[in-house]
């Protein structure tokens, strides 16, 4: 059997490089994927961390590649084909892909349905047929990576609060996915974008991204009321996964309005909802990633249209071979670091 190194989790709260076998001939519905640039995400340290997934899988599920091998039935794609899989797998077929909740397809268990393996050499991606993209000529690895789990992440943040034109944002935390909500808030219409966020380089990187103003955590309520003349804003998005930063999003959420929250709360068995003051007429959506093949082209679409540029967010540059100190860094968030990009 042909080998890949790979990163996989160890332990809880511990990774490190193994020599894992793949299919030589990819099974019914699978493709085969060689890695050529891969990153780590903040539900990846969930999974080291937090999460009850066993040690041995193999890491990582926020990649590009070229395809190697498909299985039967796997007719969109052949060897050589540029790709970019989305981070949950998808059938297609199920009674969830039926109602086009591709996210909650029901078919795989891997745990769940998320993507494993792809911070290593090669991956192997299951449903392939409708999990994954071809990547347009005229785009690089880096512009599209984000679009398989964090741009598509945040844009859904703003979708799902059904933005509409002119709307007033606050985005609470400006790591990898609030930073994708604040360019969703712009490319998506937004009128007002407000970042809360207090490291200085997420600060500026959210205004690279779209946020007019960015305010300091401990005063963002107080600020945000100021300047909406104390309505409160349409949208309020959480993408931190704590108790006080959704708190906060409920508080300066108008009536009306809607309470968006992506943060993973993997350490918080409970969340509490606010009803200091009233919490009455407002709207709480949860989003989890919104995947497949159509996803994909619609958010390559709006990269290729210059209407959104993340490239920005890969601040670091390792190879997948250091994928462990990668994760290191990633946790520590030195260095201003938010995305490092992994290549062979
Ligand atoms: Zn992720
Ligand atoms: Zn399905």
């Amino acid at each position: 059997m042909p080998q890949s190194n790979t990163c996989v989790k160890t332990a809880e709260g511990q990774v490190a490089m193994a020599t894992i076998p793949y299919p030589d001939q990819p099974g019914p519905g699978q493709a085969i994927i060689r890695t050529t640039l891969s990153t780590i995400c903040g539900s990846d340290i969930h999974v080291v961390d937090d999460l009850p997934v066993p040690a041995g899988v193999p890491m990582g599920h926020e990649a590009v590649g070229v395809v190697e091998a498909v299985g039967a039935g796997v007719t969109a794609f052949k060897p050589g084909d540029r790709v970019i899989s989305s981070c949950l797998l998808c059938c297609g077929t199920c009674g969830n892909c039926s109602e086009g909740q591709h996210s909650v397809c029901s078919s795989f268990n891997s745990p769940g349905n998320l993507l494993f393996g792809a911070q290593g050499e090669f991956f192997l991606v299951s449903g392939a047929q409708t999990t994954m993209a071809k990547i347009p000529d005229n785009l690089e690895d880096e512009q599209v990576l984000f679009a398989s789990d964090i741009m598509s992440t945040g844009f859904a943040a703003i979708e799902r609060a059904e933005i509409k034109a002119g709307d007033s944002v606050a985005v609470f935390a400006q790591g990898p996915v609030g930073l994708c909500a604040t360019a969703g808030a712009r490319a998506l219409g937004a009128g007002l974008i407000i970042a809360v966020e207090s490291i200085p380089e997420r600060q500026a990187m959210a205004k690279r991204m779209g946020a007019d103003i960015v305010v300091e955590p401990g005063e963002a309520v107080a600020r945000i009321m100021a300047l909406t003349g104390n309505r409160g804003v349409d949208i309020a998005v959480e993408a931190l996964g704590h108790q006080v930063t959704f708190e906060n999003a409920c508080a300066v959420a108008r009536l009306g309005g809607t309470v968006s929250s992506v943060g993973v709360y993997g350490r918080f068995p409970v969340l509490n909802l606010p009803t200091s003051g009233s919490f009455i007429h407002r709207k709480l959506v949860t989003t989890l990633c919104p995947i497949g093949t159509e996803r994909l082209r619609r958010l390559m679409g709006m990269i290729s249209g210059g209407k959104v540029d993340l490239r920005p967010l890969l601040t670091h540059s390792m190879k997948i071979s250091e994928t462990p100190a990668a994760y290191d860094m990633f946790r520590k968030r030195d260095g201003g670091v938010l995305k490092i990009a992994l290549r062979p």
